[in-house]
């Protein structure tokens, strides 16, 4: 006899409300591609490759040579993924219009 089925994971979508990418190094959800190099509006990281998602103390050229860990911490203090970009970033009240995820580290 057949057991119950077994749905694939194609059926079964993670419940995000909007088919975009949460930032990696400010947490927001900002992002509609990934590795376009696109600059996000709140932390200003440019999300050059995915690599540095899982490689976080790899320097960063298009940005500077910061690494995500880096830009990660300076979100957390300065508000930008370094203080030179804090003139081009979100104020913080604007940034209410994205969803956040943030992440336990
Ligand atoms: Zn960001």
């Amino acid at each position: 006899m057949a057991g119950p089925l077994k749905r694939s994971k194609m059926g079964r979508r993670k419940t995000r409300p909007e088919p975009h990418f949460v930032y990696p190094c400010c947490d927001y959800l900002t992002l509609s591609e990934r590795g376009r190099h696109l600059i996000c509006p709140i932390c200003f990281w440019e999300d050059e490759d995915i690599y540095h998602d899982t490689n976080p103390r790899e320097p960063s050229a298009a940005n500077h040579g910061l690494t995500l860990a880096e830009g990660r911490d300076n979100f957390k203090t300065v508000g930008a993924c370094e203080a030179a970009m804090l003139p081009h970033v979100l104020p913080k009240e604007d940034r209410a219009a994205y969803l956040y995820f943030p992440l336990k580290d």
